[in-house]
C-alpha cells in the first residue's frame, strides 16, 4: 500500500494521473538484471508496454535492449538511452517507412511474420544497400492459457509464420543477398500465469530448431517472447514477479546450442506493478441493485477493462469506514467503462481518492482521445 507522504502527493495532484514507483522499478530490474547474468541470457524490454520517456530511461541505463513494434518505439528507444545494436524490431505489420528507418538506424534485427515482408525488406534494403538481420516469428502453435485477445501462439492468431510454411521461406530466405536469417522469434502471449505453457514452448523451440539445423541452417539465436504473468490480485505481496522460476524453466527445458543467445522480450513483468491510476470519487450514485463509485477516470486513461476484462484491484486510499459494495465505473459514455462490479470499498464519498493498482503496463500507453479528456502528467515517486 501507499505511505502517508505519497498519499499526501496525490492530494496535491489534478486526477486522474498515473503514479509511477521508481524504487519498485529499480527493484524489479535489478532482480532481473542479476538472472540474465546468472543464466546469460539478454533482456529486450518490449517498449510497448510503456514507453513513458522517464521508464525507458530507468530501463536502458542497466544495459537492456529493447523490443519495438514502430517506428516511433524504435525513435523513442534511441532518444531514451537505448543501443541501436540491441533493438529489435517486431510487429505483423510493418509499414515501408518503418522499415527503411529501422534500416538508416542500424537495429539489431527485424522479427519477420510473413514471407511478403521479408521480400520487402530485401527489396528496401537492397536499394539502400544495407544488410538487414532477421529472425523468422514462427507460431509454434502452443495454448498460453491467458485471455483469448491476448493469445498470440495459436494457427487462429495473425501472428508468426506457421510451421507448414517454413520450407517457402528458407526459398525466399536464399533468394535474398541482403538478408541473413539468424534467429528464430516466438511470443505466444501475455499474463501467462502458468509456467508449464513454458516449459510447453521450450519443448516446441527445440523440435522446431531441430529442424533448421537438419537444412543447415545455424540459428545463432532464439527469442522466447515475453508473456510472464503478474499477480494481479496481490499487488501488495507479489510486488516482484517470479523471475526466477521463469528463467530457470528455459535453462532447465531449452536446447541451447553453443555460441547461442537466449532472447526474451518483457514487458508487463517488468512495469505493470509499478504503476497505478490515481482518481478521485466525483459521485456515489444509487442504483437498483447496486451503488455506483463514479470516478474521474475512465476507460480514455486505463482501457484494460473495458477491452479485455481485466481485474485491477481497487483501493481507497482516504476513506477508512465499514465496507460497502460498489459498481466501480468512469466517466466516459459507454457502458463498458467499468473498472470492477461488487468491488467491497470502505464507505465511499465524493472526493476520496481511488487507487486503481497494477496499471504501469498497457495503461498510461492505451490512453485515448475519445471525448476529448484533460491527459494529467504523471507523478513519479523515487
Ligand atoms: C507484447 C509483446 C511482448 C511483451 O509481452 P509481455 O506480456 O508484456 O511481456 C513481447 N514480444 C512481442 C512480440 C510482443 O508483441
Amino acid at each position: 500500500m501507499f505511505d502517508l507522504a505519497t498519499i499526501e502527493k496525490f492530494r496535491e495532484k489534478e486526477t486522474p494521473f498515473y503514479h509511477y514507483d521508481l524504487e519498485l522499478l529499480r527493484e524489479t530490474l535489478a532482480e532481473v538484471k542479476r538472472l540474465e547474468q546468472k543464466y546469460d541470457f539478454e533482456v529486450h524490454y518490449a517498449v510497448k508496454a510503456n514507453s513513458n520517456a522517464r521508464i525507458l530511461k530507468e530501463i536502458s541505463r542497466l544495459g537492456f535492449g529493447a523490443d519495438c513494434v514502430s517506428g516511433n518505439e524504435i525513435k523513442a528507444s534511441l532518444e531514451n538511452g537505448f543501443d541501436s545494436h540491441k533493438i529489435l524490431f517486431a510487429g505483423v505489420g510493418k509499414s515501408d517507412k518503418e522499415i527503411r528507418y529501422a534500416l538508416d538506424t542500424e537495429i539489431s534485427a527485424f522479427n519477420c511474420e510473413s514471407i511478403q515482408e521479408i521480400q520487402v525488406i530485401e527489396q528496401i534494403a537492397a536499394a539502400r544497400n544495407k544488410q538487414a538481420e532477421i529472425a523468422i516469428r514462427i507460431n509454434p502453435n502452443v495454448d498460453a492459457k491467458t485471455h483469448k485477445y491476448i493469445t498470440t501462439g495459436l494457427d487462429e492468431n495473425k501472428f508468426g509464420v506457421n510451421q507448414a510454411e517454413l520450407s517457402n521461406v528458407l526459398e525466399v530466405v536464399e533468394q535474398c543477398p541482403n538478408i541473413q536469417l539468424t534467429g528464430l522469434h516466438f511470443h505466444i502471449g501475455s499474463q501467462i500465469t502458468d509456467m508449464n505453457v513454458f516449459k510447453g514452448l521450450c519443448i516446441r523451440v527445440n523440435e522446431i530448431q531441430h529442424w533448421f539445423f537438419d537444412r543447415g541452417v545455424q540459428i545463432k539465436h532464439l527469442n522466447l517472447g515475453g508473456g510472464l504473468g503478474i499477480d494481479y490480485a496481490n499487488p501488495d505481496v507479489c510486488r516482484i514477479p517470479d523471475f526466477e522460476t521463469y528463467f530457470a524453466i528455459f535453462s532447465e527445458f531449452l536446447d541451447i546450442r553453443h555460441d547461442q543467445k537466449i532472447h526474451f522480450e518483457l514487458g508487463r513483468s517488468i512495469i505493470a506493478q509499478c504503476g497505478n491510476l490515481i482518481s478521485r470519487a466525483l459521485y456515489i450514485k444509487n442504483g437498483i441493485n447496486t451503488n455506483f463509485v463514479i470516478l474521474d477516470a475512465g476507460m480514455t486513461e486505463l482501457m484494460r477493462p473495458a477491452l479485455y476484462q481485466s481485474y485491477h484491484q481497487i483501493d481507497n486510499l482516504t476513506s477508512c469506514k465499514p465496507d460497502n459494495n460498489y459498481d466501480v465505473v468512469g466517466p466516459i459514455c459507454e457502458s463498458s467503462d467499468c473498472f470492477g462490479k461488487g468491488v467491497k470499498l470502505p464507505t465511499t464519498e465524493r472526493g476520496d481518492l481511488i487507487a486503481i493498482r497494477s496499471a504501469g503496463a498497457y495503461g498510461e500507453v492505451m490512453t485515448s482521445k475519445y471525448n476529448l479528456r484533460d491527459q494529467n502528467p504523471p507523478l513519479y515517486i523515487e
